[in-house]
């Protein structure tokens, strides 16, 4: 039920080598009997650097800075290549370590989202996400990755990297699947210590070594067994479940030594992550033997029934060692000030926290003055790590179709096409320079390779020739053609789906393939996504199929394997296998292996190969979901706004019904059939400092009913904002993209 675990037994144990050592722990005895009420909470509270000043610290003295924050008071931090990176946290830690009377000197421990490499700064490496990394079936590879993602978080003055991800996502519409590894708990299980012990360099109970981060692994637990894979939703699985399948990865993280377990936003069985003992306390840090420290989601704390993002004492007293409070550090701080010297948080809680904290920052070496990594010249972007993450989208390419045609002949002419060809923002995804993974430019990626400029690359070696089309128009006839198209970036619950159909609607790409098809040309498909999707019709179009996730920054990697030599003998084989089972039609949302009738179009574990090639019969071309459009629905997601904001429908028979998901930046309307009316929703109210362009882009995904007679006209407004569009009719869903003003 909902007052935890029901069988503390059932739960694994770790070996845990444990982070304890008796010469720190007298020194952080020692720190912290200097330290007042105000210091110890301070300690647990994480402040975003796009929402303090240096100074407040002399008033505040936190513990934490995210260092992701969009427009900090010091000006955006720089982040070409080549900038003093760390010079934004430098001043703050000037002033948390300023000599003052009656004041405890403890340096900030600065966090950030380094989630496929270091993937806040220009020019650094972006390996491929870790849907990828899991087909890639190599853990020894994961461990690289860790290492060089360290690296270049430690040069840019960042010693806490909030990865890796260890969710072992259950339902494809999904917004995070693609942070998840696999739907298979062994490949999550597999893949946890390697990749701590690159992050954190396996310090055991000595000093984390120079070059390396503590690692931070997310998110406890069951982020990714929400029930229609909700973001931030409600796991309704009981405890055997979460154990088996979503506590996978954990005890040997915790073997792995790693210093940080972030709480997931999630609820299981309706109560909070963030605020559930059972779990957090007792199986985490007791049964698992965690003994570094907790920190919260993005003001998860809030969330928690009886809370606010200001007032908190439940989250604490349930185990959470340090809040991220964004932007209600102040609020937080007071109250649980408060709260620490009221009794409501017992006092031994605040000591066993901030004990955890201290810990962790003795153990990055933090007190030491010599940070020998930090502005280290050659390490952001190396040749070395480039090439680590090369390899890595080798490795992770699915061969899901190939009638023959791969591999290519170095010697022939080849036709480039395709939304995604030519595009490093898009091979990246979300989490790439902001947040959402939008708005990125080609002079963000500096050294970074495109697809197309891979194989434009590896065919000039062989004497053929490259043409590049989005559109797949071609001057001369082309030997064959490599479309590449896919999902466009995104991030947490703006990921989220109602269907697995891929590009329902619209059908840009399918329309591309057919074209050429029907010029008789031979097409390869390269699919570049965040989960699987079903691409039946697609499919069929394609002579070759191949499963390219989202590669990030070297996108020669796919040309490495798509090019053979100039005679068509392969260069390098396909060797990836899906981590992660590919529907049959859009409405298999739980795809899981040994889930009662589970029938994929293709397998966890499926990959073709040039050793193994592989016909795909003709399939059908039904979404197998609801096609009889019963219900009309729109999904927005906002770049910025005011809030609260209406939405307002003309034309269209539909009121609405249900607008469960008003959460920061998204929401949900479905409207029922044959009504007539005018939707009003209040909006959510948004976060803009976790916005980091300035675009203000409205994003709809609608779905008309059929019945609706010509044109829809929705127009959205509040103050400043107004915009409208016209949407057709039609069946399927559709995107519009509208700039508001
Ligand atoms: C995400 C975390 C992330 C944090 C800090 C949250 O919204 O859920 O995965 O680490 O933001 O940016």
């Amino acid at each position: 039920g909902t007052q935890g675990v029901a069988h503390p037994q059932a739960w694994p144990t770790a070996k845990s080598q444990g982070l304890i050592d008796a010469a720190t722990e007298a020194k952080i005895t020692a720190l912290m009997a200097k330290m007042t009420l105000e210091e110890k909470v301070g300690q647990m509270i994480q402040a975003d650097i796009g929402a303090i000043k240096p100074e407040d610290l002399r008033q505040y003295p936190l513990g934490s800075i995210l260092a992701g924050g969009s427009s900090p008071p010091l000006g955006k931090p720089d982040r070409s290549p080549g900038a003093d990176w760390a010079a934004t946290g430098r001043a703050f830690d000037a002033v948390a370590m300023e000599k003052r009377a009656g004041h405890t000197a403890i340096p900030l421990i600065f966090g950030v989202d380094a989630v496929h490499g270091n993937n806040n700064v220009v020019g650094a490496t972006l390996f491929p996400h870790n849907i990828a990394l899991g087909a890639a079936h190599d853990p020894d590879l994961i461990r690289r990755i860790g290492d060089a993602t360290a690296k270049e978080t430690a040069a840019a003055g960042i010693t806490w990297a909030f990865g890796p991800t260890l969710a072992v996502p259950q339902d494809d519409r999904w917004g995070r699947t693609y942070e998840g590894y696999s739907e298979d708990p062994g490949i999550v299980r597999s893949y946890a210590a390697p990749m701590i012990e690159g992050l954190q360099g396996a310090p055991g109970r000595g000093r984390i070594q120079d070059g390396h981060v503590a690692a931070s692994a997310k998110h406890f637990l069951g982020d990714g067994g929400t029930k229609d894979g909700i973001d931030q939703g409600n796991d309704e699985i009981d405890e055997k479940t979460l154990i088996g399948i979503h506590s996978a990865g954990y005890p040997p993280a915790i073997d792995a030594g790693t210093m940080t377990v972030m709480a997931s936003y999630s609820s299981w069985q309706g109560r909070k992550m963030h605020g559930n003992k059972s779990l957090l306390t007792d199986v985490l840090k007791g049964r698992m033997g965690f003994d570094g420290f907790v920190v919260g989601d993005w003001n998860g704390h809030g969330q928690i029934p009886g809370c606010t993002k200001e007032d908190c004492a439940q989250t604490f007293n349930a185990g959470l060692d340090m809040a991220m409070a964004p932007d209600s550090w102040k609020g937080l701080f007071d109250n649980t000030v408060k709260q620490a010297r009221s009794g409501v948080i017992p006092m031994a809680r605040i000591d066993d926290a901030v004990r955890r904290i201290l810990r962790v920052k003795f153990k990055l070496g933090l007190f030491d003055a010599a940070r020998p990594y930090e502005n280290r010249a050659g390490v952001i972007g190396s040749t070395a790590h480039r090439a680590i993450a090369r390899e890595a989208v080798r490795k992770s390419l699915v061969l899901l179709k190939n009638d023959g045609v791969l591999p290519l002949k170095a010697s022939a002419r080849i036709l480039v096409a395709g939304t995604h060809a030519d595009d490093v923002g898009l091979q990246a995804g979300g989490w790439t320079l902001s947040w959402q993974g939008d708005g990125n430019k080609p002079a963000d990626f500096p050294n970074a390779q495109s697809i197309y400029s891979g194989i434009a690359e590896a065919v000039r070696k062989g004497g053929g020739i490259t043409e590049l089309n989005v559109e797949g128009r071609f001057t001369t006839k082309p030997d064959v053609a490599v479309v590449v198209f896919g999902e466009m970036p995104y991030a947490e619950m703006r990921g989220d789906t109602r269907t697995l159909e891929f590009q329902a609607g619209d059908k840009q790409a399918l329309a591309t393939l057919k074209r050429l098809k029907a010029a008789g040309i031979k097409v390869v498909s390269v699919f570049l996504s965040g989960r699987p999707l079903w691409v039946n019709p697609e499919l069929n179009q394609s002579d070759a199929f191949v499963a390219a996730w989202l590669p990030g920054s070297e996108g020669g990697g796919i040309a490495d394997v798509l090019v053979g030599d100039a005679a068509g003998k392969p260069r390098t084989d396909f060797t990836g296998r899906l981590s992660y089972s590919w529907p049959k039609t859009a409405g298999q949302f739980t795809l899981n292996k040994g889930a009662p009738g589970y029938d994929p179009l293709f397998a966890l574990g499926y990959g073709l190969s040039y050793a193994k090639p592989g016909r795909v019969p003709k399939l059908g071309e039904v979404a197998g979901i609801d096609a009889s459009l019963a219900n009309t629905s729109l999904f927005y997601t906002l770049g910025r706004t005011p809030a609260p904001f209406a939405w307002k429908l003309d034309g269209v028979t539909a009121e609405a019904v249900d607008s469960a998901r008003t959460q920061e930046g998204a929401s949900r309307l479905t409207f029922a059939r044959g009504r007539q009316g005018t939707a009003r929703i209040a909006g959510p109210q948004l976060d803009l400092t976790r916005e980091t362009n300035a675009d203000v882009l409205l994003q709809l995904q609608y779905k008309v009913e059929a019945a609706a007679a010509g044109p829809v006209r929705l127009s959205l407004g509040s103050g400043s904002v107004n915009a409208a569009a016209l949407f057709a009719a039609g069946s399927g869903w559709k995107t519009a993209r509208i700039p508001l003003k």
